[in-house]
């Protein structure tokens, strides 16, 4: 088998490389490719059957990405709410950590878009060592969510070294990591990453697939052995126009990270970051799906639907509206639609 790194290093970066495989303009995509970059590992690469295809889309640049006159770079107000430039602390018990700048494809509905690959993210070993001190020095932060770019990344040694500053700090109880690379790069998940990411329980990864094809094989493989070293493993998936957003693609992949070992965590209505507004769906399209979901399929198949609010306000669930009204009784609908009553306690049956 080919090594993780060969299989990086033998990335699509630029559109006419494109175009020896596909029949398009590729002329097309370099204004666009040259102000966000473009990096698709052989792996995923080979995933994508034909142009615009769900994969094609979340992995090739499009010329709209520049007509984007809607957003803004940083959404989320992460530069505000970023004490030293490693962290984002935004509620009061867990910080998000970056520790990597590149990832193994660049997403192009990135929410960090504006950095992501490119020289404007700094991450280095001082940024994170200060990150470090500043979560040592920080009692209320109870769990770290090991961010980026993608964590996974990194080499062995570094995420071990990492990990075993962050396992020893006393009010530290838990550490998440967000990564990609189990949808975008699986072979990456070795036995020996798995066994040092293994030594840091209480360890959970979030990782994240947003269309059924992506789940392969060897993405199975990879899922197996994180689980198989005892982390409990998430999926944060992004509502995408034209890739994922209808009920039965979604269906199709959430009962399919089940099999493979993975709770969906969240799926997220899109962020408003520029360049990436042509993937955003309406948000009463997500509660629609959602009503379709919730009941139909197995409550451990179901994310939760949630908007990351502009301007760093947090996350907020969209739920489909079941109840009717309140008092005496509480009147709802259920999932196939009939009209139930609840009496409250006090109310004479
Ligand atoms: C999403 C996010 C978290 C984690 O939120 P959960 O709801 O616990 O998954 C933490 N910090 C920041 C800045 C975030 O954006
Ligand atoms: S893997 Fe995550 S951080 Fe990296 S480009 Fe994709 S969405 Fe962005």
């Amino acid at each position: 088998m080919t090594h993780w790194k060969e299989t990086l290093q033998d990335s699509v970066t630029k559109p006419a490389t494109l175009a020896r495989h596909f029949k398009f303009d590729y002329t097309v995509l370099d204004n666009a490719c040259a102000r966000f970059p473009m990096r698709i590992n052989r792996y995923y690469f080979d995933l994508i059957k034909e142009v615009d295809d769900p994969l094609w889309k979340q992995a090739v640049p499009d010329p709209l990405e520049l007509e984007d006159k809607v957003c803004i770079p940083d959404p989320l107000g992460e530069e505000r709410l970023s004490p030293v430039p490693a962290i984002v602390h935004k509620y009061p018990d867990r910080v998000l950590l970056f520790v990597a700048s590149e990832c193994a494809m660049y997403c192009r509905f990135c929410t960090r878009k504006r950095m992501v690959g490119s020289s404007a993210m700094c991450v280095n070993e001082k940024s994170i060592e200060e990150g470090i001190k500043y979560i040592q020095e920080t009692s209320s932060v109870r769990e770290v969510l090991l961010s980026g770019g993608d964590p996974l990344l990194l080499s062995d040694k570094r995420l071990n070294s990492i990990l075993g500053k962050l396992h020893s700090i006393p009010h530290l109880e838990v550490i998440r990591i967000g990564s990609r690379i189990p949808c975008t790069l699986p072979m990456r998940i070795t036995k020996s990453l798995a066994t040092i990411l293994g030594k840091y329980h209480p360890l959970y990864i979030n990782t994240h697939f947003n269309h059924p094809r992506e789940l392969t094989a060897e993405a199975a493989k990879a899922c197996a052995r994180l689980a198989g070293a005892g982390i409990p493993l998430g999926c944060q998936t992004v509502l995408l126009k034209g890739i994922n957003d209808d009920a039965q693609t979604l269906k199709k992949l959430f009962t399919g990270l089940l099999k493979v070992r993975v709770k969906p965590y969240y799926l997220f209505q899109g962020d408003l970051t520029l360049g990436t507004n042509h993937f955003r769906t309406h948000s009463s399209c997500g509660v629609d799906i959602m009503k379709q979901l919730i009941g139909s399929v197995s409550g451990m198949a179901i994310p939760t639907l949630a908007l990351d609010a502009p301007g760093g306000k947090g996350k907020i669930p969209l739920t489909p509206d079941y109840i009717i009204s309140t008092g005496t009784n509480l009147i709802f609908r259920n999932y196939c639609g009939e009209i139930c009553t609840y009496p409250e306690n006090g109310t004479p049956l």
